[in-house]
């Protein structure tokens, strides 16, 4: 059987061939890092890593690039407002967009989870490049482009040239004639409206770390030629899939294919995946409400404080509820039916503890992750073939948690009727736990579930943290730091206080 994907480009479902059989490249347009991320922000990450998750276990290996936009308009307007550099404000919401991605047990280059972690096995990202580490690879594919006249320059901006490219809209399905959205539109000298900025000359009142040298004077890159840059950088000049929101077909994407194919000549991406935004439908809120009570809800959106009040796995059961390309419908509603459908889950592994005397988590964990193509695990179950049959069909993960639902009744009908052997039971819960963690789901108990080891952890803690102490009063720093390094990467952090050490798991 084969993985079907729904390409932008071509408007229909085409069977997914990578160009290097067994390996596949990734690109997913990521923050522009200028203010706190919300759950939008957290939609295309939960999607592709699970995407990868599934490629993996299809026997894949897949390398997975997002990119960070730290040169940028709304981030030199920000820092302003908030009197601090673009280098500072950049750092510090990369940090809390980082924070939310290890909370959802997606992995990024620099996560302190030792390699092969189980709760990011499978997925993660692979890089995360930095618009304002790559300006030699934008200022090259500028002047390629300039070199085959594809764009010009005009003062100290570089435009690229829309009418010299003549398949230009072939992914928006627009016509040149059409193209009223672009956001350059109020440059007069250009040669055509829809010619839009590869680099824009510095302003006087630029701060100076956005100012970066190029053959055409000071400036920084147009956002759009950022995606050319790095994604050629990362994944070759041609890759297998890119993706990103609904909303940056427009002029986003359509500008990334017009640079890139227009300076070298070949296929930028292969298959175009883009998910539906997400749609705010709170009772509590509408978005041009400013009134005290409108203006705490919006804070709710923030992925800092969804992801508190509503745990992780909650936020990605939700967003994986829906099929990756339909609008997501963020609302009380649905946040509580999926909330329902996620305990039931929870209420199965939780019974089968009881009635086998094992942790159905444990079982898996020592079990091992469903492995290379797709064949271990129960592949004779009809539920295991209705998961991968709707994974494989344009990676319709709403079908698949359909098909970990329709496994739960028989098992628990197991339990019903007694008599089956507790590794029978375990067996089928097992299963299923382990088609939930191709969708990054189940790979934790849920934090109530613990409480009955938390006695025990908080006793060995306070074994660890007197050990460390000891060394320390013995100025053995070196382990006493190995012990708290350690621990930090298994998920426990400390907190030294001038009384004693705080610890808590992440
Ligand atoms: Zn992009």
């Amino acid at each position: 059987m084969a993985i079907t994907v729904y390409n932008t480009l071509s408007g229909k479902k085409e069977p997914f061939e990578p160009l290097r059989p067994g390996h596949v490249g990734i690109y997913l347009c990521g923050p522009t890092v200028y203010k706190p991320s919300h759950i939008g922000h957290a939609v295309g990450p939960i999607i592709f890593d699970t995407i990868k998750r599934y490629l993996t276990f299809r026997g894949y290996k897949v390398t997975w690039v997002v990119n960070v936009t730290d040169v940028d308009d709304k981030l030199i307007d920000e820092a302003a407002r908030q009197g601090t550099t673009t280098v500072e404000l950049g750092r510090r919401v990369l940090a809390d967009y980082l924070a939310a991605m290890k909370k959802l047990n997606i992995g990024y280059p620099g996560d302190d989870r030792a390699p092969g972690d189980l709760r990011t096995a499978g997925g993660g990202i692979d890089h995360m490049p930095k618009a304002s580490e790559h300006i030699g690879d934008i200022t090259r594919i500028i002047q390629t482009l300039i070199n085959r006249k594809h764009a010009y320059v005009l003062g100290g901006d570089v435009y690229f040239d829309v009418t010299s490219d003549p398949d230009y809209g072939k992914l928006s399905h627009r016509s040149i004639e059409d193209q009223e959205g672009q956001r350059e539109l109020k440059s007069g000298d250009k040669r055509h409206p829809g010619d839009f900025a590869l680099w824009k000359a510095a302003k006087p009142d630029e701060p100076d770390e956005v100012k970066y040298d190029s053959p055409w004077g000071k400036g920084r890159p147009g956002w759009h030629i950022e995606c050319s840059a790095m994604s050629a950088r990362l994944l070759g000049e041609t890759f297998d899939i890119h993706g990103g929101g609904m909303d940056l077909v427009f002029p986003h994407h359509e500008n990334e294919i017009a640079q890139s194919e227009s300076a070298t000549g070949r296929v930028f991406a292969k298959y175009w995946l883009h998910h539906g935004l997400t749609r705010f439908n709170t009772k509590k809120v509408s978005k041009s409400d400013t009134s005290p009570e409108a203006v705490a809800a919006m804070k709710r959106m923030t992925l800092h404080n969804l992801l508190a009040e509503l745990t992780p796995e909650h936020v990605r059961f939700f967003v994986l509820s829906t099929h990756y390309r339909r609008p997501i419908d963020f609302s009380d509603d649905n946040l509580e039916a999926t909330k329902k459908g996620l305990e039931r889950f929870y209420t199965l592994f939780e019974r089968v503890q009881r009635e086998t005397g094992r942790s159905v988590y444990e079982a898996v964990d020592r079990a091992g992750p469903l492995g290379g193509s797709g064949s271990s695990g129960d592949p004779g179950s009809e539920h295991h073939a209705k998961f991968v049959e709707a994974m494989d069909d344009d990676f319709n993960t709403a079908g698949a948690i359909a098909a970990l639902h329709d496994a739960v009744s028989p098992i628990n009908a197991l339990m019903d009727r007694g008599g089956a052997t507790p590794d029978d039971v375990l067996s089928l819960a097992g299963g299923l736990m382990q088609r939930g963690r191709l969708l990054g789901l189940f790979l934790i108990p849920p934090a109530a579930a613990p409480a009955a080891s938390d006695k025990k952890l908080g006793e060995v803690m306070q074994v660890l943290l007197e050990v460390r102490q000891r060394l320390r009063k013995k100025k053995d720093f070196e382990t006493g730091d190995f012990i708290r390094d350690a621990l930090t990467r298994i998920g426990i952090t400390l907190k030294d206080r001038p009384d004693g050490t705080d610890w808590k798991v992440e």
